[in-house]
């Protein structure tokens, strides 16, 4: 595939840009990002623009049918002269999987980096260097095509956007058991980083908020006793002192922080099991200490203790421990991805 093109805003938006003190997670956009159109039944070639508005027609798909999916991931420059990053190939390979399941082009990995290691290298002046700050990289697909047809787009846009970003979530919050909504069901699209997902699962996110819990953990549809992750990341337990994760099916979104977690833990000398956990069980065994410590996980918040489930009456469910098992996870995890640390698993990649 030939370079892309670097629109003519790009020297002065870069410029102009100042890092603020405060990032938070989101709240900072990168002054630029890519962008790729397909049609005609190909990619065309991609171009650097200063961070904007786009254009997108009122009755395209994405906006009329959640025709949608996005990826997220980090570059990291902690007291290193280049930016690097954290198994970006897993990502390129996940929204492949995404698109695949919701019938829409692949993006083909030369042009996935492409995409990527364009915002990153021009950005990277300003990649924030403090241990556990990053760039946030989020790329995504989404139809272009107008009209109420039901079937896929003929034309897609493939973007890249970026924030600059503090470590996701302080403190151990709770979280909210969700007793009667639904994320994902088998058969569904909760495997894929799809925008809909979201949707489905916002109003017991923002409930969960209101109440003064974080976020809501979701349990499968058909019978509702056994947990499938957060809204955005995974679920792990402490149990016994091995560890427990949800294992993964077609409603479960496969988190590349989960696998790096189990991987990792294994390499820790930890037993991890991947299973079905019965969310009635579990709530007996942090009542009889049997279960320690929860947490969840994913690129943003990167490892998150848990202090409390909480069910909907807000009896809450609080482990004996937080963020023992899983601040040495985190602190083993971020040591890779800021390559204090040896990388065993080949996950960090600097770019040139
Ligand atoms: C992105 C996401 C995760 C976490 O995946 P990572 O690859 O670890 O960032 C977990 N659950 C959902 C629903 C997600 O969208």
């Amino acid at each position: 595939m030939s370079a892309y093109d670097i629109a003519p805003g790009v020297p002065a938006a870069l410029e102009r840009f100042v890092l603020p003190e405060k990032l938070g997670f989101g709240a900072v956009n990168a002054p630029v990002m890519f962008s790729a159109e397909w049609r005609d039944g190909q990619w065309q070639r991609g171009t650097l623009l200063p961070y904007g508005p786009i254009e997108v027609w009122p009755g395209s798909r994405a906006l009329q049918y959640a025709e949608l999916i996005f990826e997220g991931l980090k570059a990291y420059k902690v007291g290193q002269p280049r930016p690097n990053l954290f198994r970006a190939a897993d990502n390129c390979r996940r929204m492949e999987r995404s698109a695949k399941r919701l019938s829409m082009p692949l993006v083909p990995e030369t042009l996935f980096f492409q995409g990527i290691e364009a915002v990153t290298r021009a950005c990277a002046p300003f990649i924030p260097g403090r241990s556990g700050h990053s760039l946030y990289l989020r790329p995504f697909l989404y139809g272009t095509e107008s009209g109420y047809m039901l079937r896929n787009s003929h034309s897609f846009r493939f973007m890249v956007i970026a924030n600059p970003v503090e470590s996701y979530a302080t403190g151990a919050p709770t979280v909210a058991i969700e007793r009667s909504e639904v994320r994902a069901a088998r058969g569904g699209i909760g495997a894929a980083k799809a925008a809909a997902n979201y949707a489905a699962s916002l109003r017991a996110s923002s409930a969960a908020l209101e109440r003064g819990h974080t976020v809501a953990l979701w349990l499968d549809a058909a019978e509702h006793r056994y947990i499938q992750e957060l809204s955005g990341m995974n679920f792990f337990a402490v149990i016994g002192g091995e560890l427990h994760t949800p294992e993964l099916d077609d409603a479960i979104l496969p988190g590349i922080t989960r696998d790096s977690l189990l991987t990792l833990a294994r390499h820790l000398g930890y037993v991890v099991h991947e299973r079905a956990i019965e969310i009635d069980e579990l709530l007996s065994q942090i009542e009889d200490r049997h279960c320690s410590e929860l947490f969840a996980c994913g690129t943003a918040a990167i490892v998150m203790p848990i202090a409390a489930l909480a069910e909907p009456d807000e009896r809450a469910y609080r482990p004996a421990r937080t963020d023992e098992v899983a601040s040495k996870l985190r602190a083993a995890l971020l040591a890779i991805q800021e390559r204090r640390a040896p990388d065993p698993f080949g996950w960090t990649r600097e770019l040139a």
